[in-house]
């Protein structure tokens, strides 16, 4: 596969990017480096690169892109959008059209706030805690991520129940002081945490089915646990739904698990491939936030009605009949010919999924933590990512991230897939 405009494109970026890329995933360390392939175009659940390659694409960049590519219906929006002016500051009819649509997807969410990032949702739902239980800690679940905010930067490793210290450098150490990390599916540990610090908690921030050391799935019992202890202690719990709220089915892991928290984030699907976030919950935690309470959030581009117009009209393909059904039918034929190739091939792989997102772990070992994700064979996958890549798949480049099915993947699409799992598979098998 001849990549030399990519090889081109990158060493201009990184004269001018730094690191040539503007989030750091992008740069295949994850992977042990090598040349990021630029893209030029997107359509369905194809990308074609700027050397003119055409790959099958399970990025879904990070998870926003559900319905594929370049949907008509979200373009037909978002095109509407632009001619119709993109910004405004002032509030617009769309802005309560797509509240009420999220309400009405996720009954725990009384009122929402419409933010511009993930990382901005999380981030206030963190505020609005403190503010509620005039308290200043929080305890999250390790390997879970929640965005670049300095207070959830914290302890991404794993451990016993011990206060945080900082992932990134420039966050101060008294910032961590306030995170309490312990591991997820492990009651015990979150027990002792809430003993030990219980009366300075303001919030539990977990995510509720795990998407960011793979897919990871709450072991029966463990977040009505969470929910029921964090409320005895007089702390909130936060559920952060950035990439699980419509993933699974046109709701949120909530109706899945069937407990509800007092506060949700969200961002990705919900803004249809455009910037967005948001933020929502009981209303009377809503209601200590600008310009009815005290604590303060805002935001320039905040229900910007370009990302607005393009939620809906994402969610409007979402409610289509059967949408979910098919992703959920093309993660399993894809499940189980991975599967198939790995006990062909003899090689150690264990498959987390559910629906249309699964996570591919080279271990024979079954993922429930942080520390399991952790420990499967990286080096294997950053090769199996490479090889793939050359056969003209693109997955994300690291080993804790899930390959994501659109709307617009087929039949044909997974059987080219497994043609190129196959042949990798027997790469590294004769290795
Ligand atoms: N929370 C979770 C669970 C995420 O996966 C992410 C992004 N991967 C974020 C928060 C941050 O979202 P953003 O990148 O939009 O800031």
């Amino acid at each position: 596969m001849n990549i030399n405009r990519s090889k081109e494109l990158y060493r201009e970026a990184e004269d001018h990017i730094v690191g040539g890329v503007n989030s750091p995933s992008r740069a295949y360390k994850g992977v042990g480096g090598g040349t990021p392939i630029f893209m030029d175009k997107a359509e369905g659940a194809y990308f074609f690169d700027v050397d003119g390659n055409k790959y099958i694409d399970y990025l879904a960049a990070y998870g926003p892109i559900i319905t594929g590519h370049a949907h008509p219906h979200i373009a037909e929006a978002i095109s509407k959008a632009a001619y119709n002016g993109v910004l405004y500051g002032t509030p617009t009819k769309l802005e309560n059209k797509f509240a009420k649509m999220i309400k009405e997807a996720i009954p725990s969410i009384e009122k929402v706030r419409f933010v511009n990032s993930g990382t901005e949702a999380v981030m206030t739902t963190i505020r609005v805690a403190r503010a509620y239980t005039n308290r200043t800690k929080i305890i999250k679940f390790a390997g879970c991520y929640h965005g670049h905010s300095d207070l959830v930067l914290v302890a991404a490793g794993s451990g016993p129940a011990t206060l945080g210290t900082p992932d990134s450098a420039g966050i101060p150490t008294s910032i961590a002081q306030e995170v309490i990390t312990v591991p997820f599916n492990d009651i015990a540990t979150y027990k002792d945490a809430l003993e030990k610090y219980g009366d300075d908690i303001a919030g539990v921030l977990v995510e509720p089915i795990v998407g960011n050391f793979g897919i990871v799935e709450p072991k029966p019992g463990f977040l009505q646990e969470v929910n029921d202890l964090a409320h005895e202690a007089g702390a909130l719990v936060i559920y952060d739904e950035v990439i699980t709220a419509f993933r699974f089915h046109y709701g949120s892991a909530q109706d899945i698990v069937g407990v509800e928290p007092d506060m949700t984030a969200m961002g990705k699907i919900i803004g249809g491939g455009l910037p967005i976030g948001a933020y929502g919950g009981r209303v009377d935690i809503m209601e200590q936030i600008a310009p009815l309470g005290p604590a303060y959030q805002a935001g320039t581009m905040a229900g910007n009605p370009a990302s607005i117009s393009a939620g809906i009209a994402c969610l409007e393909v979402l409610q289509q009949e059967g949408v979910y059904e098919k992703m959920d039918q093309l993660g399993a034929m894809l499940e189980e010919g991975i599967l198939h190739h790995a006990e062909t091939y003899k090689l150690p792989v264990k498959i987390n999924r559910l629906k249309g997102a699964l996570t591919v772990y080279f271990t024979d070992v079954e993922v429930e933590n942080y520390d399991q994700a952790e420990a499967t064979d990286g080096e294997m996958f950053a090769k199996f990512f490479h090889l793939m890549l050359k056969e003209g798949i693109n997955l994300a480049p690291s080993k804790f991230e899930a390959w994501f099915l659109t709307t617009e993947h087929t039949e044909a699409d997974i059987k080219e897939t497994l043609r190129a799992v196959e042949s990798s598979f027997k790469a590294l098998a004769s290795e």
